[in-house]
């Protein structure tokens, strides 16, 4: 080894799932496997750092063979491998359960949240197993909406969030209202943590942007169904040219062919 490579930082990466880990059709991650066999035996951490809730991210952690610690609900909170709850930044469901009820009972607003639909009405507009629906509605820090009022009164809806310091984000299928916090806000207590001074993060959609903008080395992984997010300016970005997973991987070998990451064996 030498001098420059005993000092080069060590590395962490940080990494979204859908869309960029996993296919954002098919939640296939084969394309990816040899890049994720090359940073384990290179013993670079890989944080997950998803939408997902607890139960969802763990069964990924564990399928995906992971070791270390985990980042869920957008950036709500930070969990060790052992799925033990180290830092919460997200408001309480209970809390956001609360403020909801009280915005319909004084507005008269149509919307049905996550806990209004259940398990039964969860699985009839996503789609999911039963098991599956369960586990989406474990929620600890965020609740999805379908908002069934008009587009006028979203807007008012969304400033009285804002003044119980919450916030309504878009999803796909869903609006969201969650906590002032995105995935970029646990990524000092990790960097801190994991004492890995190098942090490379790969992310493929708009709610990646933070966490992206945020890394030393940002990744920007192609996705089949949205533009790459906008970051703004920053020092060192790879935007891949395969999409999801194979991208995930193409960028990760990239990093190991520039020596930023290092060590490991390349069985490709
Ligand atoms: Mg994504």
């Amino acid at each position: 080894m030498s001098d420059q490579d005993r000092h080069a930082p060590a590395p962490l990466i940080v990494s979204d799932m859908d869309g960029t880990l996993l296919d954002h059709h098919s939640y296939d991650y084969t394309a990816a496997l040899p890049a994720l066999r090359r940073l384990r035996s290179a013993g670079i951490p890989l944080v997950l750092n998803t939408s997902k809730t607890v139960p969802e991210t763990a069964l990924w952690h564990a399928r995906l063979e992971l070791d270390a610690p985990y980042v869920v609900e957008n950036g709500a909170a930070l969990l060790g491998a052992d799925g033990a709850l180290l830092q919460a930044w997200g408001r309480p469901r209970a809390e956001l359960l609360a403020v909801l009820r009280d915005l319909r009972g004084r507005m008269g607003w149509r919307f049905e949240s996550f806990d209004d639909l259940g398990v039964a009405g969860v699985q009839q507009h996503t789609g999911l197993s039963a098991e599956a629906a369960r586990q989406a509605l474990a929620r600890g820090w965020s609740e999805p909406l379908r908002w069934l009022d008009g587009d006028d009164a979203i807007h008012e809806f969304k400033a009285l969030l804002e003044r119980h310091d919450l916030q309504l984000l878009r999803g796909g299928r869903f609006f969201h209202v969650q906590g002032r916090h995105d995935k970029a806000t646990p990524l000092p207590a990790l960097r801190a943590m994991l004492d890995r001074p190098l942090l490379v993060a790969l992310g493929d959609g708009q709610n990646d942007a933070a966490m992206l903008a945020a890394a030393d080395v940002a990744v920007r992984v192609r996705s089949p169904v949205h533009p790459l997010p906008d970051i703004g300016a920053h020092a060192r970005v790879i935007d891949t040219a395969s999409m999801g997973p194979a991208g995930w991987a193409e960028a990760i070998q990239q990093l190991f062919a520039q020596g930023l990451l290092r060590g490991g064996v390349d069985d490709e």
